[in-house]
């Protein structure tokens, strides 16, 4: 971890504060909250050539923090969220991403969540990805940016639904709810729905920092650890989580305007360009049918939902917490069993889960031995 010393110790005592008391926790989640927010940033340096000096920061990893506990504060002011007599395939997914995620989001309205700046890029990817496909199939000669994995399974299909967040088609059955992202119709005059996910994802194929030093000083040019980064992205086959795989399955399950026989779920990785405009640099997808698994799977999200709602409570296992997951679920904040402090869940989301604690900060003898 590169925070300094105080750092360290302001973010630790963030986390007591927020009620998470073991270390390990506390090491485990600022690590990660690093590796998402930690970034190079440039300062005015009279000792560069060129004017300008470049330093590691991790002031975003304690800003996040930071927002966490003002929000915590204030946890009387948190806008609730109405109540609903349905689910909706977003429910579903964040039900099985963990069940205090969709306690949460059915409880308040969610006006800080995490990775907000992700979550629009995904938005602007998602439009621009649609109007090409819808390009595409309207003219074989916009087909030329299409990779050919896209092309093998698009080929000859035909887009018979488009959806967008703000669609009011929204498909219902009895209680449940959802708008897909795509229905394609395929060459054998089948039906199908596709989910598509953005992950941003350092593209491999960047030069290196080594192979950037080399080039500018003249090495040998050759980083064998990047070389093996760019093999092994290049057979990633992807992995493929198991919320979004509910999802996909609710709407093969549900929507019977389309007889949908199959689904596929896409996870696009971009990377950002010179210009900090993300481009696309690799797609992996997974064919999702209805067999026993998956609709097992599905089965137990609902019934979970069901049970949770009906008796306003159920347990919660905190030895499946897992603090990479936590750090980047999108209601992190306002989450207090991320501390491991509670093994009850109550719905709607009981205010007292998000209260603060009196806490020491850290011994500094005790950070030593981080740092
Ligand atoms: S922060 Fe962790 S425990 Fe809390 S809702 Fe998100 S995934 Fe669940």
């Amino acid at each position: 971890m590169r925070y300094s010393k105080k750092q360290l110790q302001y973010a630790i005592h963030m986390l007591r504060r927020i009620g998470m008391e073991n270390l390990e926790c506390s090491i485990k989640y600022l690590s990660r909250l690093e590796s998402l927010y930690g970034k190079m940033v440039s300062y005015p340096s009279a000792r560069s050539y060129s004017g300008i000096g470049w330093s590691y920061s991790v002031t975003e990893c304690i800003e996040q923090l930071k927002q966490e506990l003002h929000l915590k504060r204030n946890r009387a002011a948190i806008k609730r969220s109405d109540s609903k007599d349905y689910l909706t395939s977003t429910d579903l997914a964040s039900y099985n991403y963990c069940p205090v995620s969709y306690a949460i989001q059915n409880t308040f309205l969610i006006e800080h969540p995490n990775n907000e700046d992700a979550t629009e890029v995904g938005k602007r990817l998602h439009e621009q990805l649609l109007s090409a496909r819808t390009n595409w199939h309207i003219s074989s000669s916009s087909g030329s940016d299409v990779s050919p994995v896209e092309r093998k399974i698009f080929d000859e299909c035909k887009l018979v639904f488009a959806g967008h967040s703000s669609d009011q088609n929204i498909f219902i059955k009895d209680d449940w709810r959802g708008i897909p992202d795509y229905i394609f119709e395929d060459n054998a005059g089948k039906f199908f729905v596709v989910e598509e996910k953005f992950q941003m994802k350092r593209d491999p194929a960047k030069m290196s920092h080594d192979e950037w030093i080399d080039d500018k000083f003249g090495g040998t040019g050759v980083d064998v650890e990047a070389q093996k980064a760019r093999r092994e992205w290049e057979e990633f086959k992807g992995f493929f989580y198991s919320n979004h795989i509910v999802q996909l399955a609710s709407y093969i399950q549900n929507i019977t305007s389309y007889d949908l026989s199959y689904g596929y779920l896409i996870y696009w990785y971009y990377d950002y360009n010179g210009d900090q405009e993300p481009y696309i640099h690799k797609m992996v997808l997974k064919k999702v049918i209805l067999d026993s698994a998956t609709q097992a799977l599905y089965h137990n999200t609902v019934s979970g939902v069901k049970n949770l709602v009906e008796s306003k409570k159920q347990q919660f296992d905190i030895s499946k917490l897992n603090m990479k997951k936590c750090v980047g679920c999108v209601v992190s904040k306002y989450c207090g069993h991320k501390s491991g402090k509670y093994e009850e869940l109550q719905f709607p989301y009981a205010s007292s889960y998000m209260q603060l604690f009196q806490a020491e900060l850290p011994d500094e003898k005790l950070i030593s031995t981080i740092v």
